[in-house]
């Protein structure tokens, strides 16, 4: 099931070129009262809630999916997880570029680790607002995998079973000195959409093709097979660090062919079993 989050926070499963509207199935969430658990609650909620839209999908109104505008799937992640250098081609491009790159001595996730973007996600309609357009503001296409209930040093044997499904995600990047927490972490330079595909229709999410192309131009075209930490190693390493908890993204890398985007770009994301998503990007106003 492809699940996506559309126009004034309506919930809705995607099929085909509609989206049926299954609002009516968040009634079902429990009431909340501070402090809030950590995660988004439709994940943290999302078995009751798949049986309570499939229950309400026969008898929903549809809307076309090419008029509504769709946002984050996930709307309170408690944190979004990125994986720095984690293709080699991606490597051996920044060392080639190290100079646009500002890095001087750049290794692998091996070493880096791993780093924490805002847990503030905005979806494809919604947009990249560039804050520095003076500097260079890369695409960084990549599969995004979204946890689905809460683990701690969790097993590579056990970790697929902790996610509740996939999106594209696009880690913009502003190049420079700072800290990637800091250049990484920029209001609306964390894009997940277009929806979520449930975890269900991913057989293998290390072998998933994905691109992106700016405008005609492919700049992006790869495959999971070939990440260095794999999914299955990120969120077993991951969660070494952190407790993960339902809604969590982790962003698992980006492969050769980063580029900068300006104002009035569209970059059209895509990824296999997943979807397609049009982002457009302007400047900070
Ligand atoms: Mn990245």
């Amino acid at each position: 099931m492809k699940l996506c989050r559309f126009n004034d926070n309506r919930l809705g499963v995607v099929e085909g070129d509609q989206i049926i509207d299954v609002s009516a199935a968040l009634e079902r969430l429990p009431a909340q009262r501070w402090p809030l658990p950590p995660g988004d609650q439709l994940i943290s909620n999302l078995p009751e809630m798949l049986e309570a839209i499939k229950a309400i999908m026969p008898s929903a109104p549809t809307v076309s999916l090419d008029s509504a505008s769709l946002l984050s799937p996930i709307a309170n992640p408690n944190k979004v997880i990125g994986a720095p250098v984690n293709y080699y081609a991606h490597q051996q491009e920044a060392i080639e570029q190290s100079a646009d790159f500002a890095l001087k001595d750049i290794k692998t996730i091996e070493e880096y680790g791993l780093f924490l973007k805002t847990n503030v996600l905005v979806g494809p309609s919604e947009g990249v607002a560039l804050l520095f357009p003076e500097r260079r503001n890369d695409h960084e296409v990549e599969v995004a995998m979204i946890i689905g209930k809460q683990g701690k040093n969790i097993s590579k044997e056990d970790a697929l079973s902790y996610v509740a499904g996939y999106s594209i995600g696009l880690d913009m990047t502003v190049r420079g000195t700072e800290d990637r927490s800091l250049r990484k972490a920029i209001d609306s330079y964390a894009v997940l959409g277009p929806w979520m595909a449930t975890a269900d229709e991913i057989a293998d999410p290390d072998a998933l093709e994905f691109s992106i192309h700016v405008g005609d131009e492919l700049r992006q075209k790869s495959n999971t097979e070939k990440l260095i930490f794999s999914c299955v190693d990120l969120i077993a390493y991951a969660s070494i660090f952190y407790t993960l908890y339902p809604g969590d993204v982790i962003m698992t890398g980006t492969p050769e062919g980063v580029g900068p985007v300006a104002d009035g770009d569209v970059m059209h994301c895509w990824a296999q079993s997943i979807g397609e998503m049009h982002v457009p990007v302007r400047n900070v106003a």
